[in-house]
């Protein structure tokens, strides 16, 4: 079912492919359903934390308290094997997925940022073409491809089509930039965002001029200075870290960004200054500030208050930065689970004190998982490994295969994508689909490569007729994509041989494998969802908690837990 349902999109991907550049697509993947005004109003709470693997509930479940996550599995839905379908298992296309219902290939958000050939530069994903500004202004702002902005998304995100119908507003808090700004979507009421540099929450000018009154306030009180000469210590030694999580000190593991140590306690320094809010970030406090201004913004705006449905998103953001540091079978990632297991009990508290029973929803879910340290043995044959190093006989290869000598056909390796040289390929009058297809047949025989490399003639045509294929199509648009897509074998990383910490971003399970946990307003208490189903769905059980309904047009449905 997961690979059938999926699939039904990719029908739709040639003649995307057709259309070609500059075309805007408007996909009305939800409609407004017909509604009663509500008493009091409503609100939707969506927390996404950042790189929180599909297995973490399963794995630390033991240790969580019984008002959290463990409150969410029980007297709600809980699925436990959802996974993308898409390849590009990233925090830009992983967030846009979430919001949007569709993949990489309809929503565009193939990367977190992508080479464009027709401008030679790299694209951020979450910027405009025009030069928006931070606000406050004067904060520096660089960014590839323009200022901060919603502007490379190609279809609206559940909060525009909640925004369209007048019934409710949308507004999205996250650490990270691209979290905020992907997740809120085009129409937001606000969409705040961390400043590493100065400890402050900002926006940018295609949002508003100015920060709103209560913003300014909550950077004001200093809130982000509460964790000063206070260290990350454990949340409690009482914890069997060792049997969950191993060594303190694996190897492996690279220094957080507070470069205080590899193990507990990790010191954030006495002064408030850039090293300190950059420390912050990557550990469990960060999350919690990020958490305090959600709480000011239901407060300010009167969230679920004002008569429809409001949105609230938040970015739990601090969780990747701590598991590319130290893995995921690290006490750091134990902790930081525990912690935000704590944070989703307080959550639900707030919820439950300022709206009510029958007045709110709260849906956790995640952009991606994780690759484990090649360090811990599990897997003998996982490598760090130089992608250029690995795909640099590449260039010799296809001269040796066309009978040239000294011709640059490899542009650029951008891994996963290699990009060949069109001035080459127009000199030389050699059939494109032939150099993929041959570059393509070398790349998947080398040691560090899964058996697999698909070329963009193959990838815009009918879906393949393989799972890792169509993944990789459903992370293909054909004008933010290079000229062949590489696979790394499962369990290594593209890191570098002498890396240290990890990273995500392949087709493979560890990095596909996310979480979905809905509890509330409308959510039958069916508990665990066991069933392997695509994280498509994300969007719809957003839009029926929002009151909105899904047309024709999205390539999943509602699973029957929610219907019968
Ligand atoms: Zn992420």
């Amino acid at each position: 079912v997961f690979w059938r349902v999926a699939r039904n999109l990719m029908i739709l991907s040639p003649a995307f492919a057709l259309l070609g550049a500059g075309v805007w697509f408007i996909v009305t993947q939800f409609q407004q359903a017909p509604t009663t005004t509500e008493q009091g109003g409503r609100l939707v709470v969506v927390v996404v934390i950042d790189q929180f693997r599909g297995d973490y509930l399963t794995k630390f479940g033991p240790l969580f308290a019984a008002d959290g996550f463990t409150a969410m599995q029980s007297q709600g839905i809980w699925y436990d094997h959802l996974h993308h379908t898409h390849a590009s298992s990233l925090t830009g296309p992983g967030h846009a997925t979430i919001a949007t219902g569709v993949n990489p290939n309809v929503h565009g958000i193939v990367g977190n940022d992508w080479f464009d050939r027709t401008r030679n530069q790299k694209i951020y994903s979450a910027s405009g073409d025009r030069a928006y500004e931070r606000v406050p202004l004067g904060t520096p702002s660089k960014v590839d491809g323009g200022g901060l902005a919603p502007e490379r998304l190609l279809v609206p995100t559940v909060g525009d089509v909640l925004v369209a119908s007048k019934q409710g507003r949308v507004f999205s808090l996250a650490l990270k930039d691209r979290t905020a700004i992907l997740l809120g979507g085009k129409q937001p009421s606000g969409a705040y965002f961390y400043d590493p540099k100065t400890g402050e929450f900002v926006t940018t000018t295609f949002y508003r001029e100015r920060l709103p009154g209560w913003v300014e306030q909550f950077n004001r009180a200093k809130h982000v200075d509460k964790w000063l000469g206070k260290p990350w210590e454990r949340l409690s030694e009482e914890f069997h870290y060792k049997q969950y999580a191993g060594l303190d000190a694996a190897p492996g593991e690279r220094l957080g960004l507070s470069k205080a140590d590899h193990v507990f306690p990790h010191g954030l320094g006495n002064s408030a200054n850039a090293d300190y809010f950059t420390a912050l970030e990557g550990t469990p406090m960060a999350n919690e500030l990020l958490w305090k201004l959600g709480q000011a913004c239901i407060e300010a705006e009167n969230l679920g208050q004002a008569g429809g449905t409001d949105l609230l998103w938040l970015g739990l953001s601090a969780n990747d930065i701590i598991g590319h540091a130290f893995g995921p079978d690290s006490h750091e990632v134990l902790d930081a689970t525990l912690r935000t297991d704590r944070l989703i009990a307080e959550i639900l508290k707030t919820l439950e004190q300022k709206l009510g029973t029958g007045r709110y929803t709260l849906i956790v879910t995640s952009d991606h998982g994780i690759c484990p340290l090649p360090e811990t043995g599990k897997h003998p044959e996982a490598e760090r490994f130089d992608p250029l190093e690995e795909y640099c006989p590449l260039n010799t290869v296809l001269n040796e295969k066309f009978g040239t000598t000294g011709v640059l056909w490899v542009e650029r390796i951008e891994f996963p994508w290699v990009y060949f040289n069109n001035r080459a390929i127009d000199a030389h009058k050699i059939a494109r689909p032939e150099l993929e297809e041959a570059a393509a047949q070398w790349a998947a025989n080398r040691p560090n490569n899964a058996e697999a490399a698909f070329g963009r003639t193959a990838l815009a045509g009918p879906p393949m007729n393989t799972d890792l294929g169509r993944m990789v199509q459903r992370s293909f648009h054909p004008d933010r994509s290079g000229d062949v897509y590489l696979v790394n074998k499962p369990f290594s990383l593209p890191l570098g041989k002498f890396s240290v910490g990890t990273t995500h971003g392949t087709p493979h399970p560890y990095d596909t494998h996310i979480t979905l946990l809905v509890y509330g307003h409308k959510v039958p208490a069916r508990g665990l969802q066991a069933k392997p189903t695509s994280s498509l769905i994300v969007a719809l059980v957003i839009a029926h908690a929002l009151g909105l309904e899904p047309v024709a047009t999205c390539a999943e449905k509602l699973p029957t837990e929610w219907v019968e």
